[in-house]
Formats: structure tokens, C-alpha cells, sequence
């Protein structure tokens, strides 16, 4: 088994489409980004490749790339998880955490494993995603921005 984290951060900038795991959620910001600024399969993605040996996301996907210029993240995803899967690797599980102080994204978290468990392959049971306030503290509390934890266990 292996075992790969993944981390990522985007500033928020105004009107926009915000998306989070695959999710269009209604709000008056989105992500600054070249892609669609999807910071949790972001994170998810780096996630796989660490557990993989892989390297990283933007060794992968470079930000200035045309190919790659507001993708859909979904995209970015399961071409992550093809090249884990190429290697001879299978999705255990994965753990996920949204650090936004705003919006509100219980009532998405149900759509978004069903998304993510697609892409991987694996049962919604095999993804947890969770969501929380840093209580206003930092860049996340002050609204400037989102964050996004992953974790992922692979077997092979
Ligand atoms: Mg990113």
C-alpha cells in the first residue's frame, strides 16, 4: 500500500463559476486560476501522483499550456487516476477537506463524492470530503481564498 497527500490553494476573484469537486456552486466569486481553479481535485490529483510516485500536478498539467486553460478539473482527474491505474494501482480510500470560510458546502458534499468516486472507480463510501471554517482565521477566515487537504491510499 502507499500512501499520498496533496495540498492546494487559489485566491478568489469576483463573478466567475465556482467549482469544487466537480460542482458548480452558486456564489458571487470564483477561483482565480488557469483551469477552473477546482482546488480540491487539485489537491486530490497531487494526492494520487505522491501515493503513485509520480510527481506532481503541474509536472503534469503546466499552468501555461494552452491545452490545459480553464479545463474542467474532472478531466485533470481522471487523467491523474488513468496514469495511477497504469502503474498498477487501485483507490482505497481517499480523505478530503475543504478549508472555505465561505460559502456554506454541506448541501454539495453528497454530489461531489458521487462525482469523485466516479472518476476513481471506487464506491462513495471509499471517498470522505469534509468541510470547514477556519473560524476567520488567516487567508481562508478572511475570505481571500480556499484551501483543499487530500489524502489517498492506493493498493496494487
Ligand atoms: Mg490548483
Amino acid at each position: 500500500m502507499r500512501i499520498g497527500q496533496g495540498i492546494d490553494a487559489h485566491a478568489f476573484r469576483e463573478g466567475g463559476n465556482l467549482v469544487l469537486g466537480g460542482v458548480n456552486i452558486p456564489y458571487a466569486r470564483s477561483m482565480e486560476a488557469h483551469s477552473d481553479g477546482d482546488v480540491l481535485l487539485h489537491a486530490l490529483c497531487d494526492a494520487l501522483l505522491g501515493a503513485a510516485g509520480l510527481g506532481d500536478i503541474g509536472q503534469h498539467f503546466p499552468p501555461g499550456n494552452p491545452e490545459w486553460r480553464d479545463i474542467d478539473s474532472r478531466v485533470l482527474l481522471r487523467k491523474t487516476f488513468a496514469m495511477v491505474g497504469a502503474e498498477g494501482y487501485r483507490v482505497l480510500n481517499a480523505d478530503l477537506t475543504v478549508v472555505a470560510q465561505e460559502p456554506k458546502l454541506a448541501q454539495y458534499i453528497g454530489t461531489m463524492r458521487e462525482y469523485i468516486s466516479t472518476d476513481l472507480g471506487v464506491t462513495a463510501d471509499q471517498v470522505n470530503i469534509k468541510a470547514t471554517t477556519t473560524e476567520y482565521l488567516g487567508f481562508t477566515g478572511r475570505g481571500e481564498g480556499i484551501a483543499a487537504f487530500a489524502v489517498v491510499l492506493l493498493e496494487d
